[in-house]
């Protein structure tokens, strides 16, 4: 038969691995993508959902398309192991699916207790939302029952986690909401363990011109440290004070998904090394890992370095399958933010391997003082870009 490329997690950087495999060499290639959920909800544009910028459903998507228009065999299955001896990965119902090439694309984990008293149970209560879904659901239904005067309380994450400007960005968003019910009187804390964050200067400013006293943002050095959350109380003791929120949105630290670590792909950093110039896992010439769970050296954990890091994935495995032409690697990146109504900002750079790491060759962010026409262009570029991808990761 034909050589059999499997790609683990439908999301950015899976979907479109799957994809670019089957599009390039689907004649000569058996695809298979296994992913978990039956549809896969974004987490770019969930803090304009957040905001109120977009409905739910605009911010899901389906497999059918890469079924249907690319000949992939998607498997609606959680991959529990990879026998690396056998080349099988072992889905939950045992059932068992060989690949000659692997693509490993799970995502990130919640580390739970990197924050105390935080668990799974209580992220009910007090959503990380840092998977979109019914987590980002949560989250919208208690921001939008915060009533005037009432706190927000963010504990932010320690590097490295998916998307550096991703909090700051759902902090205008609440600011936004609040602010367009006039609940003015109501103050949004976040509890940094980063002394400094993605886009500062620019979202500092922006807080200040639309949320003018709204936003509190708190460096380690004010806290000290995050000492407890108490999902009863709504209290996040912190070394110095206790704060209290009708709203808390906890993001714990993170790490790859299980199935990375499980199979022995990660290494003491809770993260995958890579090959730099093919993104092949340092631990298994057969198995490719990309996204969030990989280390990607200079790349950002973002949605847009997966959907990059896939298609020199996938270029490799039609180099080693089959003794297609693999032409130097380059990566891309850009993260645009939302801070108020048609107020975005972008930071992003051009990427080039080394034999050290993914290493920026060039960068550019957008500049504090820009005037509200340039603002306007670069939220729409956005929308574009949200356009562009997901067509280019789902068909
Ligand atoms: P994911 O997209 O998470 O996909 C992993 C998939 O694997 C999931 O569908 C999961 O169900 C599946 N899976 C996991 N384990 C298994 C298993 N064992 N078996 C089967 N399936 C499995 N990025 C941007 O580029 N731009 C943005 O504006 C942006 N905004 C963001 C805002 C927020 C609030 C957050 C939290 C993130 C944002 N990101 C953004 C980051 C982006 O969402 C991630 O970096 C990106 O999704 C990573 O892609 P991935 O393929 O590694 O993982």
């Amino acid at each position: 038969g034909k050589p059999r490329a499997v790609v683990i997690g439908g999301g950015s950087g899976g979907g479109t691995a799957a994809r670019y495999l089957a599009k390039d060499a689907g004649e000569d290639l058996d695809v298979t993508l296994i992913e978990a959920n039956a549809r896969y909800t974004t987490c770019y544009f969930s803090n304009l959902y957040l905001g109120g910028f977009r409905d739910f459903e605009s911010i899901n998507h389906g497999y059918e398309r890469l079924a249907s228009n690319y000949g992939i065999t998607v498997v609606n299955a959680f991959a529990d192991m990879i026998d690396r001896e056998a080349q099988e990965v072992v889905l939950a119902d045992g059932s068992r699916v060989p690949y000659d090439r692997l693509v490993v694309a799970p995502g990130i984990d919640i580390i739970y207790d990197s924050v105390p008293g935080y668990s799974e149970e209580a992220a009910q209560i007090m959503p990380h939302s840092w998977k979109a879904g019914p987590q980002t659901q949560i989250l919208k239904s208690k921001l939008d029952a915060i009533e005037d005067g009432q706190q927000i309380v963010m504990v932010a994450p320690p590097n490295p986690y998916r998307c550096p400007p991703g909090p700051y960005e759902r902090v205008s968003m609440f600011a936004h909401v609040l602010k367009n019910k006039g609940y003015t009187n109501s103050k949004i804390i976040v509890l940094d363990p980063k002394p400094s964050f993605s886009k500062q200067a620019l979202f500092q400013e922006g807080w200040e011109k639309h949320y003018p006293g709204m936003i509190e943002w708190y460096g380690p050095d004010v806290h000290g440290g995050i000492v407890s959350v108490d999902p009863a109380t709504g209290a996040v003791e912190t070394d110095l004070d206790t704060f209290t929120g009708s709203l808390v949105n906890v993001i714990p630290a993170q790490k790859a998904g299980m199935i990375a670590t499980k199979a022995g792909l990660s290494n003491d950093s809770g993260f995958c090394p890579i090959d730099p110039y093919s993104m092949r896992s340092k631990m298994d010439d057969k198995i490719f890992v990309i996204g969030d769970a990989c280390i990607a050296g200079d790349m950002p954990k973002s949605g847009f370095s997966a959907n990059s890091q896939a298609k020199v994935a996938a270029m490799a495995i039609r180099g080693d399958l089959l003794d297609a032409r693999v032409f130097p690697a380059k990566y891309s990146n850009t993260c645009w933010s939302l801070i108020d109504t048609n107020d975005g900002v972008k930071v992003g750079a051009q990427y080039a391997p080394t034999d050290e790491k993914i290493a920026s060759t060039s960068s550019f962010v957008s500049q504090t003082g820009e005037d509200a026409a340039l603002r306007q262009a670069t939220y729409e570029e956005s929308i574009g870009w949200y356009n562009g991808i997901t067509a280019d990761i789902f068909g």
